[in-house]
C-alpha cells in the first residue's frame, strides 16, 4: 500500500494543492487543519491499525501551532515519524525552534512540487 502522509495546514488552498501534489506522486494523504486536529487525525490513523510515514506541518495555525504540534507528537509513540515543516516562516530563531522541537526538515512557501517531493523522498524510507 502507498505510504500515508499527514499534512497539517490551516489554509484550505494549501491543503488541496499540497495533497494534490503528493497524491499525484503516489502517496496517500490525510489532511488536518491545525495542530490539535493533527493529533486527533494521528490517533485515528493509529486506531485503524495504520501508520503514518511522514508528517508535513505548517507553523502558523490557530488552536495549536506547528511547534506545539511537533512537541506533542514527540510525546506520543509516533515520535519517530519524520516531520517536515512547510511554512512562510524564514526567521532563523523560528527554524531553530523547529529543529529543537524535532523537525527533520524545513521548507519555505510558496512550495515547488519538485522540491517538496525531493524532501519527502529524502525522509520517507523505502520499505
Ligand atoms: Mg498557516
Amino acid at each position: 500500500m502507498e505510504k500515508l502522509i499527514l499534512f497539517v495546514d490551516d489554509s484550505p488552498t494549501m491543503r488541496s494543492s499540497v495533497s494534490f501534489c503528493l497524491r499525484n506522486a503516489g502517496y496517500r494523504v490525510t489532511e488536518a487543519e491545525d495542530g490539535q486536529d493533527g493529533l486527533v487525525k494521528l490517533q485515528s490513523i493509529k486506531d485503524e491499525g495504520e501508520s503514518v510515514a511522514l508528517i508535513i506541518t505548517d507553523i502558523n495555525m490557530p488552536k495549536m501551532d506547528g511547534i506545539a504540534f511537533i512537541l506533542k507528537v514527540k510525546e506520543t509513540d509516533s515520535k519517530f515519524v519524520p516531520i517536515l515543516v512547510l511554512t512562510t516562516e524564514a526567521e532563523k530563531s523560528m527554524i531553530e525552534k523547529g529543529r529543537a522541537a524535532g523537525a527533520s526538515g524545513w521548507l519555505l512557501k510558496p512550495f515547488q512540487s519538485e522540491q517538496l517531493l525531493w524532501a519527502v523522498k529524502k525522509v520517507v524510507w523505502p520499505k
